[in-house]
């Protein structure tokens, strides 16, 4: 099958079955060969790996990774794309294509039933929409996973890998950095999709951790007080937190575990280190087991 990371062979594709883009699936089509070489180089895929990929599209990244992987799983959700799978990708006999929406799927179920449980690979130039959820589900729901590589905004990119006192620090960076050591792989200007979305992407690689490298007693609970301390950016940690949903910590209680660790009580969010957040998890979960308010 012609490569369909060339241009022409794409546009030939979408003329033969006369494709109409769904802007409501964030369908921007990979047409660049050296950005799909590159995801493959990074993501390090071998003949032992099983992929998952996110959205094929007509295929292109999936020819790509069916060359490289033992086999590929792919999870569409838009079904006038499956006639076309079934033709572009008629030369590889290792690949699946399942047509579902991934957000919808118990994906610990399914790399249980396609690879006995094992650790895979995902690798996908993600529908930004899903991007947060997508991840959040594979990293929270612990689904046996090597490393991630994904096409995402660039502004999402950057989010991942900040650091404390940055613009872009938040829940969806220390989420990530709990489980993964992040690193953007590749940057892409919007002239290599067709058709071109407004905004820049990066190619983001997430290698997850065997065990966390930060301990905490309990997880949960952690990525609770997270979100909590950056639900009102501009407030301090300890106003952020005061009866946030599903924590029920008083002000009090918060200032006081924050003495204990010598953090200043005004502090925000955006100030605390991924371990900071950690200690101040287990400080705060203590005192309420303790009864010592
Ligand atoms: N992988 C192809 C490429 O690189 O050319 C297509 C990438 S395109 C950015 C995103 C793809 O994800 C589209 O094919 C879209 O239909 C599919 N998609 C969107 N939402 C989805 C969902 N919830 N579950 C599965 N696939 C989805």
């Amino acid at each position: 099958m012609a490569d369909l990371g060339i241009p022409k062979n794409t546009i030939e594709i979408l003329q033969k079955y006369n494709f109409s883009f769904q802007k409501k699936f964030g369908q921007n089509f990979l047409i660049d060969t050296h950005v799909l070489d590159k995801i493959v180089k990074y993501s390090n895929i071998t003949k032992d790996d099983m992929v998952l990929e996110i959205g094929p599209g007509i295929g292109t990244m999936t020819q790509y990774l069916c060359e490289n992987a033992r086999k590929v799983v792919a999870v569409e959700i838009d079904e006038y794309l499956i006639p076309i799978l079934g033709d572009t990708l008629k030369a590889y006999d290792n690949v699946e294509v399942i047509n579902n929406d991934i957000l919808k799927l118990d994906l610990n179920k399914l790399v249980q039933e396609k690879n006995d449980g094992k650790r895979i690979k995902v690798v996908a130039n993600l529908p930004y929409y899903i991007t947060t959820p997508i991840i959040m589900e594979l990293l929270e729901k612990h689904v046996p996973v090597d490393c991630i590589t994904v096409m995402v905004q660039k502004e999402v990119a950057e989010r991942m890998q900040a650091g404390p006192r940055s613009k872009d620090y938040g829940a969806l960076s220390l989420a990530v950095q709990y489980y993964s050591k992040p690193e953007v792989v590749a940057n892409v200007p919007p002239n290599c999709f067709m058709p071109r979305p407004n905004v820049a992407s990066s190619v983001i690689k997430l290698d997850l951790y065997e065990e966390p490298e930060v301990k905490v007693n309990n997880e949960e609970h952690l990525f609770k007080l997270i979100r909590a301390s950056f639900n009102q950016r501009r407030k301090t940690l300890a106003n952020g937190i005061k009866n946030f949903q599903g924590l029920n910590y008083s002000r009090e209680e918060v200032v006081s575990a924050l003495n204990n660790l010598g953090i200043r009580e005004d502090v925000r969010g955006e100030a605390l280190s991924l371990q900071e957040f950690a200690a101040l998890s287990d400080e705060l979960e203590k005192r309420r087991t303790n009864g010592n308010i």
